[in-house]
């Protein structure tokens, strides 16, 4: 007999929640786009533009924006609610959440002059900085064997390069850029010799900046983008040259946090979405939700993503604290990679033939939410953090 009762107070994936205005008011925005918004999107490959003008203009996207550039400087925690929620809302915020935390790199590292330029504008949504160019087609995770080169001459640096998968920048007006200042045989540690350089795609398009789209599993206008002799003014710089790895890394924690709450957004979207269809859904004279074996992978995915849910919390918590944070981050974010695609699946399997109709979105939904396996970082590498930084297992790599 199971003796334990439930938490009636506590409904669905609702650990108490947190910020409820926040939620409230980004459940609004997005009541206006609902799945038939997204597949339109889909078959014209277009960007969300009035979904994110939504959003901007309601202040989401400027929560973590200082008070004093024009956002409305909220801690980490409240940015990753607006996050989880859209997601929840079967929304996807994979078109703007960069600008959340390529943002703070430019926040951290960056003049208080560039601050002062670029912040209020992209607080107002009058100029998008969407775009971060980070992954090259023949280096992968490893990061600091990038072959992008940036060099000195005069007032200026030459980009000579390629990326690929950078998201958005089609659709942005910024790109954040990481490319190599000192070539590797020239420095003692790898990670030195890196520099980040805000771009300004607007001025760089056709003068050695070339952006083409990629076609891929979702409509995340992923992009290869491609530096022919680009000169960008030396001002681009962000911070001291050389130092650029440490500065993305300093940013790679909130981003983790951040995308971990869309992730479990969508296991909330997946499990509402799998319990309403098992309730309803009938076949053998009775509701399908009344086999065990329909029911229990919803219910351990569901389990699965209060834990995530609760690492992250711990995450964000300590963000905001100024404290470490990245064994939780990193945790965090494996756990809710993974308990959104247990979601998933359960989700899919439970709608059977239909799990694969457009209309229902959830095939969509399931696409989308695979990424998190691979991007902003692959589930192996997150381990290999774990095993290596919090165990002190051998290095691999
Ligand atoms: C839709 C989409 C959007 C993206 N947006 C951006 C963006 O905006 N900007 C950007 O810079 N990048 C972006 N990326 C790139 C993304 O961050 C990378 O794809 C991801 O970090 C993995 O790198 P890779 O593809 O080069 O894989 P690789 O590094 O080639 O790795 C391939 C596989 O091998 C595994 N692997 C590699 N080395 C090891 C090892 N030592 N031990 C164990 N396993 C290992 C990895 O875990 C992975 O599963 C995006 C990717 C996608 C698909």
């Amino acid at each position: 007999m199971n003796t334990t009762s439930h938490d009636t107070t506590s409904p669905a994936i609702e650990t108490g929640e947190d910020y409820p205005e926040i939620r409230e008011g980004v459940r609004k925005v997005c009541s206006g786009f609902p799945g038939a918004y997204w597949r339109a999107l889909e078959e014209t490959l277009s960007y969300p533009t009035e979904f994110v003008r939504a959003l901007t203009e309601a202040g989401y996207l400027g929560a973590l924006i200082p008070e004093v550039y024009g956002g409305s400087g909220m801690p980490l925690r409240a940015a990753a609610v607006i996050l989880e929620e859209i997601h929840a809302s079967g929304c996807n915020a994979g078109a703007c959440h960069a600008q959340m935390y390529t943002m703070g790199t430019v926040l951290r590292h960056g003049s208080e002059e560039q601050k002062r330029r670029y912040l209020p504008e992209i607080a107002s949504g009058r100029l998008r900085l969407q775009a971060f160019g980070v992954t090259e087609p023949t280096t992968g995770t490893d990061t600091t064997k990038l072959k992008t080169r940036a060099v000195r001459d005069g007032d200026a640096y030459v980009v000579n390069g390629q990326k690929v998968w950078t998201s958005r920048a089609l659709h942005s007006d910024l790109m954040l850029l990481l490319a190599r200042t000192t070539p590797l045989e020239d420095i003692k540690k790898k990670s030195d010799g890196l520099s980040v350089f805000l771009i300004d795609i607007r001025e760089a398009i056709g003068k050695g900046l070339e952006i083409r789209p990629l076609k891929a599993m979702v409509n995340h206008h992923a992009t290869e983008v491609f530096f022919d002799n680009l000169r960008i003014p030396a001002d681009s710089l962000i911070g001291q040259e050389g130092k650029g790895f440490k500065y993305i890394l300093d940013g790679m924690n909130a981003e983790r946090i951040l995308v971990s709450s869309e992730a479990i957004g969508d296991a909330r979207w997946f499990t509402k979405t799998a319990v309403a269809y098992v309730s309803e859904r009938r076949v053998f004279d009775r509701p399908i939700g009344q086999n065990q074996a329909v029911q229990f992978p919803i219910a351990r995915a569901y389990a699965e993503a209060q834990a995530a849910d609760l690492v992250l919390r711990r995450a964000a918590a300590r963000f905001d604290a100024g404290l470490p944070c990245g064994d939780d981050a990193n945790m965090g974010k494996l756990l809710a990679s993974d308990a959104t695609w247990h979601a998933a699946e359960a989700c899919l399997q439970a709608h059977g033939g239909f799990g694969y109709a457009r209309e229902y979105d959830v095939e969509r939904k399931w696409r989308e939410t695979r990424l998190f396996q691979i991007a902003p970082i692959s589930t192996n590498l997150v381990l290999s953090y774990i095993g290596e930084h919090m165990l002190g297992m051998p290095r691999s790599f």
